[in-house]
């Protein structure tokens, strides 16, 4: 029997340098189990990446794709994947060949079949990481021979680059600061900053926005993993009075 504070059966923890045997590929027998019946999470960054791969503005991909939930305690907006309707609930993505969007695929499923917790030191402000592996029975990948530690594991799945901008990003959605619940024009200010980057490129651009936080660079004009940088800067100077993050964020003074 489980108590209410142990981890779930199938989440096992693991030290950064431990190694574990992993291997995912076309001939496995589970190939694509993991892509149906989940409830999968689209940081920010997953969307930008998304979206590059399938050459779609913000606001189609949004529409076609995704679903929104405001999450408590702070009722940020989040966006979720639409899966496909029908008994197993299968990822839009998935095809015969498996992944079609591989080399742009959400962090969750790159991460997989790691899990990493993440919370800030209440005193000193550091990130601190706790890594698991998810023993769920579908997966036969643990049979294979391949050694991992969980760093090569990141380097290998290209997450490195995920992990920067998703953990500023829940950095503020956690924050105690915003624990009372964000108005209704806050969440719309979350929102265009974080997933909808069409609607924000054109705030950005704007001259009264550009004199009112003095920039003086191409910021929005260029990528969007730039503007998402940016916008993340911008809603921790907004949204948690970090005036500093945003003089980092704008090019300069
Ligand atoms: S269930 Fe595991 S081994 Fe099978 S396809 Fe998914 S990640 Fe790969
Ligand atoms: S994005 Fe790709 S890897 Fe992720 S659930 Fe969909 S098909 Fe599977």
């Amino acid at each position: 029997m489980r108590d209410g504070n142990a981890l779930p059966e199938h989440l096992e923890p693991i030290g950064e340098r431990e190694r574990f045997s992993f291997l995912c590929h076309p001939a496995i027998a589970c190939f694509g189990e993991c892509c149906r019946r989940l409830r999968l999470m689209l940081t920010p960054y997953d969307v930008v990446r998304l979206r590059e791969g399938l050459k779609l503005p913000s606001r189609e991909f949004i529409e076609r794709f995704t679903i929104m939930e405001f999450r408590p305690p702070s009722y940020v907006p989040v966006l979720f994947l639409k899966m496909e309707e029908g008994g197993d609930q299968t990822c839009p993505f998935l095809s015969k060949e498996g992944c079609s969007v591989y080399s742009h695929r959400p962090s969750a499923c790159r991460i997989y079949p790691v899990a990493r917790a993440t919370r800030y030191h209440s005193v000193h402000g550091v990130l601190m990481e706790s890594f698991f592996l998810v023993k769920e029975p579908h997966c036969r990948g643990f049979e294979e021979s391949r050694e991992w530690n969980i760093f090569e594991w990141f380097s290998d799945q290209g997450l490195e680059k995920y992990h920067r901008l998703n953990d500023e990003w829940t950095r503020i959605v956690m924050s105690p600061k915003l624990k009372g619940g964000l108005t209704a024009h806050q969440q719309e200010l979350f929102y265009m900053a974080t997933y909808e980057l069409g609607m924000f490129r054109k705030l950005v651009s704007s001259p009264k926005f550009r004199n009112a936080f003095g920039i003086n660079d191409g910021i929005g004009e260029e990528d969007d993993e730039r503007l998402l940088d940016f916008g993340l800067k911008w809603l921790a100077f907004s949204l948690l009075g970090e005036t500093e993050t945003l003089q980092q964020g704008k090019g300069g003074p």
